[in-house]
Formats: structure tokens, sequence, C-alpha cells
């Protein structure tokens, strides 16, 4: 069984314990506007576009079977026309348009992992198999986290908690740490922004925290972001459901547009979230300087927080 990977990045320091190799799958079926991955959301090879690199040398337009190069400003491939077949590609001197994404075996994926080995073993490092949501690919995940494990490689899954329970069933044994997600608190928000469930997510983090008798093995991560997660309300809810469970720590993870830049290469509509950051960063500075405001509510519950000095944007 292959899978999708679009990304292997390597001497990572912020995914899991030491120095880790982030292997990154494709294929999410959440779409949070705030997404730093919008290329992973896609769960099959896709084609980006790098247009200031364009030469106009209108290699690509002979090539394409299916006219589908356009010659608009931003944009040189017609999306709906396009059946990916990657013959631009093949053909573009300027690595203007490029394949996102590649199948590996899981053995090929390991050989990848092997070669920074050095680095795991001199900072207690590891992988980390984030995505996109990792989950989704989930037969290939359990063969590559069991091929690491044998190597007595650490490992970790970074996900947003929204698959169904027997996918998470199907890695709990060898994935030695999960980087678990927590957005959106409120159901009927959650559905409209991120278009996924909560209840899912709520009640795989509940089978899982009750699964691991250590319970370090797992890690609840809330992105801050403004308007949306990073409320008064929607960090009081969440802290109440850690604290009922038993969890007593939190990593809160800074907000950050740089995903922006990067829909466009996949031809996804921009969506306001720069805008509407900016509009918001003085309420953002507000609670960068307010951290007792953030960390009383943690705290009123009895969960450590980690992460929060870098809320500040600035
Ligand atoms: S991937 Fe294939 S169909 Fe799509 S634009 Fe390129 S050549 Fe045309
Ligand atoms: S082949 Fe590449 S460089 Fe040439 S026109 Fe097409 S996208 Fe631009």
């Amino acid at each position: 069984m292959k899978g999708l990977i679009y990304e292997i990045q390597r001497y990572c320091v912020d995914d899991g314990p030491g120095i880790r190799t982030v292997v990154f799958l494709k294929g999410c079926p959440l779409r949070c506007p705030w997404c730093h991955n919008p290329e992973s959301q896609d769960c099959r090879q896709e084609i980006g576009v790098y247009i200031n690199r364009c030469i106009n040398c209108m290699e690509c337009y002979e090539a394409c079977p299916r006219d589908a190069i356009v010659f608009n400003n931003g944009e040189r491939i017609d999306r709906e026309a396009c059946d990916r077949c990657g013959l631009c590609v093949d053909v573009c001197p300027s690595r203007c348009l490029v394949r996102i994404g590649r199948h590996y075996e899981p053995d090929e994926l390991l050989f990848e992992i092997l070669k920074d080995l050095p680095f795991y073993k001199t900072s207690n490092g590891g992988v980390t198999f984030s995505g996109g949501e990792p989950i989704y690919q989930s037969e290939f995940l359990r063969e590559a986290l069991s091929l690491c494990k044998r190597k007595g490689i650490h490992t970790a899954v970074e996900t947003s908690g929204y698959a169904p329970w027997e996918k998470f069933e199907n890695i709990i044994e060898d994935a030695d740490l999960f980087l678990y997600d927590l957005k959106i608190w409120d159901a009927k928000l959650h559905k409209e922004v991120t278009g996924g469930d909560n209840r899912i997510v709520k009640e795989n983090f509940i089978n899982l925290f009750l699964s691991l008798r250590d319970k370090s093995r797992i890690i609840p991560r809330i992105p801050l972001i403004p308007n949306w997660t990073l409320t008064k309300s929607n960090l009081e809810g969440w802290a109440k459901f850690l604290n009922e469970l038993g969890c007593r720590e939190v990593h809160l993870l800074p907000f950050h547009d740089m995903g922006e830049s990067k829909k466009a290469v996949v031809g996804i509509e921009t969506a306001s979230l720069k805008r509407m950051a900016l509009k918001e960063r003085p309420k953002l500075r507000a609670y960068s300087t307010e951290y007792s405001y953030i960390s009383e509510i943690f705290d009123t519950n009895g969960i450590s927080v980690k992460g929060l000095r870098e809320v500040s944007p600035t």
C-alpha cells in the first residue's frame, strides 16, 4: 500500500521532542480557513503554480491535451478542465508548475526517515506524521509507524481528531505520541467554520485519553485564531473539558497566516484571513499583553499551559 506524501521536512524542533523528521501526508476532511498547509487538503496529487517563476515560454500550452492552460494573471491552469496528468509539469523549464504529492511505499519512506537516525539518537527525537490529516491514510500510516517502531524510532502523530475511532485504534500501539488539535468548542460554529462535526473530535479525544495508560502520550493543542478559537468562551469550553477528563497540560499554538500565500499555488480562493488578521491585530496584541487572562482560564482548571509567550504576532 502506497502513501501520498507532499513533503518530508528534516531537522524540525516544534513537532514533538528532540530533532524530528516531519512527514506530511496529503488529504484532510476539514477546511479550516487558517490552515497552514492548504496544499495538504486535497487527497490526490495536484499541480501547484508558482506564477512568479513563469517565463511565458508556452511549453505547457503545447503539451496540455485538455486545453487547460490559461494565461490569466496569477493563474496558469483552468482547474476544472485539468485532469492532473502532469504533462505540463514535465515540460515547464522554470518550475513554475510542480507536482504536489508523491507516492511512497512504506519501505521507501523508512529509507528516507533512517537518513536522520543520528539526529534522533543525539536529541531523543524521532519522526512526526503530519498533514493534512495523516489518519486519512490510516493503513499506510499504520504500516509506516510500525516500521519505525521496529527500528526503535520515536513516533508522533499530529491529528485534527476528525476520523473514525477505529482508525485511531489501528495506530494506537505504534504511535508514541499524539499531538491532538482542539479548535472550536461550539459545535455549530465548528461545523460552519471547518465543515466538520466536533463531537467526533471530542469523543475521539476522550477515547484516546482513557485508552492510554501513560497520559503524557497525548498532548492537546489549541491554535489561537482571532475570532474563532481565541475567545474567552472557547478557551473556557476546552479548559473545562480537559479538566473534567483529568488532562493536565495544553499547548497553545501561535497564529500566523503563512497558509494564505500557499492557497494561490493550489488554486484555492484566498479567504479574507489576512485582512481579518490585520483588523484583529490590536485585539491579538491585547491578548498577548494579557497572558494572565488566558493563563487564568487554564490555571483555574488545573491545567498547565505551554506556548503562550508566542501569542504576539509582532
Ligand atoms: S496537468 Fe495535464 S491537463 Fe492539467 S494543465 Fe497540465 S497538462 Fe493540462
Ligand atoms: S511551461 Fe512553465 S514557464 Fe513556460 S509558460 Fe508554462 S508555466 Fe510558464
